[in-house]
């Protein structure tokens, strides 16, 4: 039996989508999925297997993540490679929200209208940051 797709859960989309050197001798692709890896990992510091938890996938496939992306941005780097991002992939952006009621915080996709909270089903529910 297959295994149901799973999505992998970023908060963060970049403003820009392209990067460039002024005379690229190629391009890279990285995913959102990358670039939420780097993030959590470069950028706040986090622990692998926190980082992981955030995203909803395992610690092994984080690291997996991480390492393409570094290795890719490496490559631009070093080769003077054009960076394309954007490519969401697998990739859900969520937000977090928090309920009123029993004061669980969740993620939801950001196109999440609902207002009931999954734990407790009260529709005491907010985004929060
Ligand atoms: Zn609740």
């Amino acid at each position: 039996m297959a295994r149901p797709k799973k999505y992998r859960m970023v908060e963060y989309v970049l403003k820009s989508s392209e990067f460039s050197p002024d005379q690229p001798t190629g391009e890279v692709e990285i995913s959102m999925d990358e670039l939420e890896a780097m993030r959590l990992a470069d950028i706040e510091g986090m622990y692998q297997a926190d980082a992981a938890e955030l995203m909803g996938i395992s610690r092994q496939t984080f690291g997996r993540i991480v390492d393409s992306a570094h290795a890719k941005v490496a490559d631009a780097i070093i080769n003077s490679k054009k960076i394309k991002t954007g490519n969401m992939g697998r990739c859900r952006v969520v937000k977090l929200m928090k309920c009123d009621s029993c004061g669980k915080t969740f993620r939801t996709p950001v196109d999440y209208t609902g207002h009931e909270c999954p734990y407790c089903h009260k529709e005491h529910i907010h985004e929060i940051e």
